[in-house]
């Protein structure tokens, strides 16, 4: 017996495996195209209704025709209105920050498939609020109508900014898009973290502009940092302006020229004076190290070694490394904050790399705080790749 309402015909019906109805039962929200018995004549990007392979509707999802990943679930309900489910998820979205930011007018608003809007990236800067959209779905007219507007109500900014990612755009078959001002006029802005104030240009920088997710990282950092500082893969200062406050000395490394410029500009906005130092940090961490140098508190926040599970081991072999020069560094008592952004390297492979690198230069460690990205980048139980941010802040015992 058909358990559909009579108008779910309404929505394409993508029937799933037994393995891909068990994946959304578990509490996953995406279904892999090898997972799709049939995908019902969905078009790319359409909401559609998830149906097992005895008829059973597990909710409704949007299709993407490109993607490995096929299904991303969206509601255990029916959707017909996708615009509407859009707007409602932003408004709780926009609620939950309310509850859990503090001490910032920059955070991730919106942070994809753990705000169930698969796909949307948003994040403020002050009066300036910065979106990207990943797949077909959220690329929709009804979504991109309902974030623009929904956006423009709920935080008033000054302006709007699309940051487009033309690679991932071309992987998804989306046509071609250029970054820019989607609302306003205003493109550059001062925003703050933790009583630190930083530069935005929402048309320059990586990513969305600024690593929003070590905000907290930073805080929980300076507490603990002191005397001489060294922060390795500064970008545009984060770690190394908030060392400032408590540090003798502080110097920053990064082989993006363009970051460190801004990271100047950073440091003359807070009054502080840091040295930044445009290199390879494998290279700068071998010679220093060799040169016996030492350091009370250094950083390390590399860029994500691994891209995929295949690059594991290398992506091992970077972390081992660049942990092992910094401990060769670090005065008994100094502080090490050393972090992985790659989802594919676990807590427990993190843990174990850092570990070895100790044992290897002889030290003992102990950690003081294992923290993970900060909550406006939430971390959904059921669904492991949205936890991907490690920092470990350590002390050099011995
Ligand atoms: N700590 C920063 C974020 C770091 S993102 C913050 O809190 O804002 C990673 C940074 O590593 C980027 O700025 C990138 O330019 C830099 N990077 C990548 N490869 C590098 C290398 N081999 N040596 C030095 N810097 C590198």
């Amino acid at each position: 017996m058909s358990r559909h309402p009579p108008d779910s015909s309404q929505l394409p019906r993508v029937v799933i495996s037994v393995r891909g109805a068990q994946r959304l039962r578990e509490g996953h929200v995406w279904v892999y195209r090898s997972d799709i018995v049939s995908d019902g004549s969905a078009t790319p990007g359409a909401l559609v209704e998830i149906v097992d392979g005895r008829g059973k509707t597990l909710g409704t999802a949007l299709y993407s025709s490109a993607s490995q990943i096929a299904i991303r679930f969206l509601s255990r309900e029916r959707v017909d209105d996708l615009e509407k489910l859009v707007r409602q998820r932003i408004c709780q979205a926009v609620a939950y920050r309310e509850r859990v930011v503090h001490d910032t007018d920059a955070y991730r608003v919106v942070f994809s498939e753990a705000d169930f809007l698969p796909g949307l990236i948003v994040d403020r800067y002050n009066d300036i609020v910065s979106f990207q959209v990943l797949t077909q779905g959220m690329d929709s007219g009804p979504a991109r109508k309902a974030l623009v507007s929904e956006l423009s109500e709920q935080l008033h900014p000054e302006a709007i900014a699309e940051r487009v990612d033309p690679k991932i755009r071309e992987l998804e078959r989306l046509p071609a898009r250029s970054s820019g001002l989607v609302h306003g006029d205003k493109s550059t802005t001062v925003f703050s973290m933790n009583g630190v104030k930083f530069h935005y240009d929402a048309l320059l920088g990586q990513k969305t502009g600024a690593f929003l997710d070590q905000r907290e990282n930073y805080a929980a950092t300076a507490q603990y940092a002191r005397g001489e500082a060294l922060d390795v893969c500064c970008y545009q200062g984060g770690f190394a302006l908030h060392l400032a406050k408590s540090c003798s000395r502080v110097t920053g490394v990064d082989s993006s020229r363009p970051a460190l410029e801004v990271a100047d500009r950073n440091a003359e906005l807070n009054g502080k004076e840091i040295e930044w130092i445009e290199a390879n940090a494998f290279d700068l961490l071998r010679d220093y190290a060799a040169a016996g140098q030492q350091y009370d508190t250094v950083i390390l926040d590399p860029p994500a070694f691994a891209k995929s599970k295949r690059d594991l081991d290398t992506a091992l072999r970077g972390y081992k490394e660049l942990n092992l020069r910094a401990l060769k560094m670090l005065r008994p008592g100094g502080i090490l904050a050393t972090c992985s952004c790659s989802y594919h390297v676990s807590q427990a492979d993190f843990l174990q790399v850092v570990a070895e690198a100790a044992c290897d230069v002889h030290k003992s460690l102990r950690i003081l705080e294992s923290r993970p990205q900060a909550k406006d980048h939430p971390i959904l139980l059921n669904v492991p790749e949205t936890a991907y941010l490690k920092c470990l802040i350590m002390h050099v015992t011995l």
